[in-house]
């Protein structure tokens, strides 16, 4: 549910995103941008329709037209209460009408449309028959930075949500990890991160000993054992906006070795975030974090990117990789996770969301990154 984001913004907050959205389409030589339920359309709108279904329902964008919301007519009471609604005209459709035939009138019938990453092809497939010379390509290619600088309202939204992730991890790290399985203490982390305001979960990583080599595994039957590293990494969506931290436990007294490698990690994630202003490329911070890990001889095993962007999903544009020369602006929000990854060993991974800052940047997680000692 998204209903508390609505309350949050106002009708001309949504005219003013739909506008930039049009604006940015038009400077991309798009005719304009179809957006489906989903993060897109939340963003824009403020609307979540009550199921997604076969029926159509799409927002249609284009520079110099007033949006159109194409709905059935049996959701259209709900998408009026919706807080981007007076922002818009609402085009609703009934059972038996053709509602691609509604929206092809809509289009420019040469156009080419960015269209939302998770429209149904059904609904693609049906527009491109109804409009036979259009054509499309996907939005968040054409548009990656569209959502990527916040404003003040949705600052104040992620920090929330920071903080209620990092009352999770205070929690955390006092119940029981040694003798349960690994899903026991993801369901401790669910439970704790909805009751400090998460609407929704949408991974509860905990990954012991040997499973932190691999940083997709979720958590499963396996039971944590003293002398364990576990790498914690968890978030959702709290009042509409995401939280995404990892940190690194031990349970008991860790190894020389244990300790020197979280520091590296530790060392590695305060130069990516060190890196963090604005003008400096996506890249440097990438950079600035590998660095520190191939110094100390673990470069081969820091295997994945060194953040991701972060908004009205846990995951988006901008990508802090390698090759991605986009400069950092402020009200940017993104993770600077580095780690290190030692195949059927252990695993650490330290991971703070950042916002960048007039002058630099500021972490909206502010949990120790020590190594903390579970029992
Ligand atoms: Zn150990
Ligand atoms: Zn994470
Ligand atoms: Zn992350």
């Amino acid at each position: 549910m998204t209903g508390s984001t609505a309350a949050s913004f106002t009708a001309d907050d949504y005219r003013a995103r739909m506008e930039r959205a049009a604006r940015t389409a038009a400077e991309a030589g798009l005719a304009g941008l179809l957006v489906a339920p989903g993060p897109d359309l939340v963003w824009l709108t403020g609307y979540t329709p009550p199921a997604v279904t076969e029926r159509l329902t799409l927002l249609v964008l284009a520079a110099g037209q007033d949006p159109v919301l194409v709905v059935p007519a049996l959701e259209a009471p709900d998408a009026q209460k919706a807080a981007g609604a007076p922002a818009l005209t609402l085009r609703d459709w009934t059972d038996g009408k053709d509602p691609y035939a509604a929206t092809a009138a809509l289009l420019d019938a040469s156009g080419r449309f960015g269209i939302s990453d998770n429209a149904w092809a059904l609904h693609l497939l049906a527009l491109q028959q109804a409009v036979p010379g259009s054509s499309y390509t996907s939005l968040t290619d054409a548009l990656p930075m569209l959502r990527a600088v916040k404003d003040a309202a949705e600052l104040e939204l992620m920090s929330a949500a920071g903080a209620a992730a990092d009352a999770t991890f205070e929690e955390i790290r006092n119940v029981p990890f040694a003798g349960r399985r690994e899903a026991e203490v993801a369901a401790d982390l669910d439970r704790l991160l909805r009751r400090y305001g998460h609407e929704q979960v949408d991974f509860t990583i905990v990954a012991s000993g040997p499973n932190g080599a691999n940083p997709h595994h979720e958590a499963g039957d396996r039971v944590i054992e003293r002398g364990d590293m576990v790498v914690l990494d968890f978030g959702g969506l709290k009042d509409g906006y995401g939280s995404d931290t990892s940190r690194t436990v031990h349970v008991g007294e860790p190894t020389d070795e244990e300790r020197r490698v979280h520091d590296i990690v530790r060392e590695a994630q305060e130069a990516g975030f060190r890196a963090v202003r604005p003008g400096a490329a996506c890249q440097d911070v990438d950079r600035a974090a590998r660095a520190v890990i191939a110094d100390a001889g673990y470069g081969e095993y820091f295997i994945h990117r060194t953040g991701h962007g972060i908004g009205v999903t846990t995951h988006e544009p901008p990508y802090m990789i390698e090759g991605e020369e986009r400069p950092l602006v402020p009200g940017m929000c993104f993770s600077v996770e580095p780690g290190i990854y030692l195949p059927g060993r252990f695993g650490v991974r330290i991971e703070d969301i950042v916002t960048v800052t007039e002058d630099g940047g500021r972490r909206l997680n502010t949990t120790s990154r020590e190594l903390v000692i579970v029992e």
